[in-house]
């Protein structure tokens, strides 16, 4: 990867002035500058709504093993979704800690309740893995696109799939989902794990029989690694957070589940009633991958903002600079140390941003202490536990409602926020071990 000189970074700061309060950790709010309308983004875009409906279809024909693999999804028939729900008490404690009242419904989508991981990467990690499975399947003539997939549950299967291996690099959420879904497949699994990867995040998957590998460097490193062992050994699958394809296509996938559930809770998404969608950010496929679906389906109509830590704006750098993977916050000053693991990526993925560009309507930052103090108060006010990245968008509306008069104005939304939703995107959580999840609220109390 070029380093950045001197030079670069200080033309940098003149050019784009938020960079000062960036370095200095302040929380940010910024327009995407580079927002298009739909059918103008989509014209560029490298990835269609084939591809997501393909995408789609491989995990409905992958439900019957989910079922049989993983019994806690039958009340879902194996299509691994998560709640979506309102929370009014939430709404109504925000309200009286910012003196705001925030105009629209306050929803929370539960990702940290995903069955499998807990976490959103229950989303594009298994669904990665299901495609790489399904290929070889496919290959070796062990498997064809009628069969019931429930026989992937099998010795037979297992068997198979032990010649061969998967690779990934994570922060820890990605190395649950990619450990947990290859191992049970009967793959040999080996996650290199980040610095801030949680140690009970590594002592489940190691009772889980997953290889886990750990460095003292951050996220980048971990990836680093993981991609040279893959490329040594042609048995061997390296799952490229910061550049697949696959990951975002098995994010995208929420967004029509995700209309289906607002349907049920009579949510109308239109001209006159726009929704509002916060999404925590860490390399960006995550979020992105999300995002992209909901512009797939709601197009105009929904406005997507990525939320990160002070200490890893990483995307947000990215994306003002237009410089994507070509620069890291470290090199303008900003260490990628915070508690919110999930998000704790220094370089973003380059692939995601370029997808994301025209489509995203802004991103901001948010502080750790902020991230606790959050936490706690979801717990207190509905009984929700997250991790702490989780909470990034949390604070979204607010931040909207103080700093995006500018975006609601320009969008013709002023008026019509009253009729509007925010969905909040809880990312994790569920797994969180009881004591760890009373630190983190102890934390929130100071
Ligand atoms: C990974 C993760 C994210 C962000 O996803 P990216 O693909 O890294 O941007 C958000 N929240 C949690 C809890 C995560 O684990």
């Amino acid at each position: 990867m070029k380093k950045m000189d001197e030079k670069c970074v200080s033309d940098l700061r003149d050019q784009f002035p938020l960079l000062q309060q960036l370095t200095a950790l302040d929380e940010v709010f910024w327009v995407n500058p580079n927002i298009e309308t739909f059918q103008s983004g989509i014209k560029k875009c490298t990835i269609s709504e084939e591809d997501v409906r393909d995408a789609e279809k491989r995990l409905e024909r992958f439900a019957p093993y989910i079922v049989s693999a993983f019994p806690d999804t039958k009340s879902t028939n194996g299509i691994i979704e998560s709640p979506l729900v309102n929370i009014p008490s939430m709404k109504k404690s925000l309200e009286s800690d910012y003196q705001k009242s925030l105009r629209g419904e306050l929803l929370l989508k539960c990702d940290s309740h995903l069955p499998i991981s807990g976490s959103i990467k229950a989303r594009g990690g298994i669904y990665e893995v299901l495609k790489h499975a399904e290929k070889l399947a496919l290959q070796h003539k062990l498997l064809t696109l009628e069969d019931d997939y429930s026989i992937f549950d099998s010795d037979r299967f297992r068997d198979f799939f032990s010649r061969y291996s998967i690779v990934v690099g994570s922060t820890g959420n990605l190395g649950l989902s990619i450990g947990i879904m290859s191992a049970k497949l009967g793959f040999n699994v080996t996650v290199h794990m980040s610095s801030d990867a949680k140690e009970w995040k590594k002592d489940l998957l190691r009772s889980k029989n997953v290889n886990v590998i750990e460095y003292e460097a951050d996220y980048s490193k971990a990836v680093e690694e993981g991609r040279k062992q893959a490329a040594v050994d042609p048995s061997c699958y390296f799952v490229d957070d910061e550049n697949s394809k696959d990951l975002f296509l098995g994010y995208s996938v929420a967004a029509s589940r995700l209309d289906k559930q607002l349907k049920e809770l009579k949510i109308t998404v239109d001209e006159n009633h726009p929704l509002f969608v916060y999404l925590p950010c860490g390399v960006g496929g995550g979020p992105g991958g999300v995002a992209f679906g909901l512009k797939l389906m709601f197009r105009d109509h929904v406005h997507c903002f990525f939320a990160e830590p002070t200490h890893s704006p990483s995307m947000l750098l990215g994306l003002m600079t237009g410089l994507h993977d070509q620069i890291s916050v470290q090199e303008i000053g900003i260490d990628n140390k915070t508690d919110a693991d999930g998000l704790a990526v220094g370089r973003p993925s380059k692939f995601a941003g370029k997808i994301i560009e025209p489509f995203l309507s802004g991103s901001y930052t948010v502080s750790d202490n902020h991230l606790y103090k959050l936490l706690k108060q979801l717990a207190d006010t509905e009984d929700i536990y997250l991790e702490p990245s989780a909470l990034a968008g949390m604070i979204g509306p607010i931040k909207l409602h103080q700093s995006g008069m500018e975006y609601l104005q320009k969008h013709n939304l002023k008026e019509k926020l009253t009729n509007g939703t925010h969905i909040i995107w809880a990312t994790g959580g569920n797994m969180v071990p009881s004591n760890i999840k009373e630190e983190y609220y102890k934390k929130g109390e100071l």
